[in-house]
């Protein structure tokens, strides 16, 4: 799979635990499947936070899908003013250099934005308890340090 951005650079696959992430060695850009994203969200919030709020601003993106080379689409993740390219026919997502980060980040504020909620207060300690919080520091810690 090529880069959607560089077009004849290849994706070198770079492993952070039980996700795999396609990554260009040129522009440092990531490509997550659905699945890769999913997991990266389990690790940070409850299926009730990640209903309905992920896609913001859609509009035509500049770029390809790697997989299928047609015109990916681009959103607002979390009304966040964070762009991500993704594909209409669900390849995945393309984050460009640091948008990861700052999509951790994102996750990262709604959990504490849960911690302070009381009414949230059940999911958050179950959140805990399914020692979300632990695995999804690591994989932040991952991400930054990988
Ligand atoms: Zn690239
Ligand atoms: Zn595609």
């Amino acid at each position: 799979m090529n880069c959607p951005r560089c077009n004849d650079v290849a994706l070198d696959e770079k492993s952070l635990k039980d996700i795999d992430i396609d990554h260009c060695p040129e522009c440092k850009g990531l490509w997550l499947d659905l699945r890769e994203m999913d997991q990266l969200e389990d690790n940070a919030m409850n299926e009730d936070e990640k209903k309905g709020m992920m896609e913001y601003a859609r509009r035509e993106s500049n770029i390809s899908c790697p997989k299928c080379h047609e015109v990916m689409e681009t959103f607002n993740y979390r009304a966040n003013d964070l762009p991500i390219d993704h594909c209409r026919n669900q390849h995945g997502y393309w984050l460009d250099e640091g948008e990861e980060k700052k999509i951790l980040a994102v996750m990262k504020q709604r959990v504490q934005d849960l911690k302070r909620s009381s009414s949230a207060e059940e999911s958050w300690s179950a959140f805990l308890e399914s020692g979300g919080a632990r695995s999804f520091l690591t994989k932040v810690k991952d991400l930054f340090t990988g």
